[in-house]
């Protein structure tokens, strides 16, 4: 999608340190770390946030955290634990209109939210 920061990423329009690639995503660090490991995986498809996935996302939602799954092993965060967030809208603060799960670990975090 045109003027979409996360589709030029995907493009290689705007640069990135891209971590993992594949048919259906595109993952690479965050611009601004909270924590050691700070990964953003993105589905290659634009879709904005949560509220627009639909029935016909089933596959790509299951090759998304397959793709997180194998990120946390290679960068050796699986066993000592890692948080998978998506930020859906304004009051959880998504910034970026198009989906994307941020992968965070690399030190012990804080109070759960839930
Ligand atoms: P959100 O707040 O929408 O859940 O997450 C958006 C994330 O994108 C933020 O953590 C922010 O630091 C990151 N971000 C924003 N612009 C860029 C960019 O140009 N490059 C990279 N690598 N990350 C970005
Ligand atoms: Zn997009």
């Amino acid at each position: 999608m045109e003027d979409c920061l996360f589709c030029k990423i995907i493009k290689g329009e705007i640069p990135s340190n891209k971590v993992y690639e594949d048919e259906y995503v595109y993952a690479f660090k965050d611009i601004e770390p909270v924590a050691p490991v700070h990964v953003l995986i993105v589905p290659k498809k634009h879709i904005s946030s949560l509220n627009e996935v639909s029935e016909e996302d089933e596959v790509l939602l299951g090759k998304i955290f397959i793709a997180i799954k194998k990120i946390a092993k290679e960068l050796g965060v699986e066993s000592k634990g890692y948080r998978v967030i998506n930020n859906c809208g304004k009051d959880a603060g998504q910034t970026v209109m198009h989906l994307h799960f941020h992968l965070i670990a690399g030190t012990k975090m804080g109070e759960k939210l839930l």
